[in-house]
């Protein structure tokens, strides 16, 4: 059952889960019947020095977790990490996890956590430079796509459960 559980949060349709009240689950249905219903596509966190050697604090984490709208919340107190919510990647919703979530229920998600590369913040105002503005990187600021984190779960409830 528990494995099932990670297969279905971590599978290709990315879609939620619904766990009933009975402790069964299944993927629920696209689209879903309200726009709340939509989990978050990925969850952005800040974090302070190089983009390379992030150092992401407590009060990142907060302001990530803050971040999630719609009545979505982030599960919190499960990383294997010293971590508010940030999953490893090589973390397995299993055993007292699984049974966690088997046991609340309303929709459940997994989402991608990303960090982005600071844009330039050298030109007038503080606003990028018109060299960032051009190609997305400049000699204050480092370029590069968004790097993935971990993973984190989001939970909803809905209806009447
Ligand atoms: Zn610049």
């Amino acid at each position: 059952m528990s494995e099932a559980l990670d297969e279905l949060l971590h599978g290709p349709s990315a879609l939620p889960v619904l766990v009933k009240p009975d402790g069964t689950y299944e993927t629920t249905v696209y689209p879903p019947a309200t726009l709340a219903e939509y989990a978050p596509e990925s969850i952005d966190i800040d974090y302070e020095g190089s983009f390379e050697d992030g150092q992401i604090l407590d009060h990142h984490e907060r302001d990530a977790i803050g971040s999630v709208e719609n009545g979505w919340t982030v599960l919190t107190g499960w990383s294997a990490d010293p971590s508010l919510f940030i999953m490893r990647n090589d973390q397995y919703i299993g055993g007292d996890l699984a049974e966690h979530i088997a046991g609340t229920p309303g929709l459940w998600a997994v989402v991608s956590v990303e960090m982005h590369p600071h844009p330039c913040g050298a030109g007038k105002d503080g606003m990028p430079c018109p060299e960032w503005t051009e190609h997305e990187t400049c000699e204050h600021a480092e370029g590069g796509e968004s790097d993935g984190v971990g993973w984190a779960l989001v939970h909803r409830e809905v209806g009447d459960s």
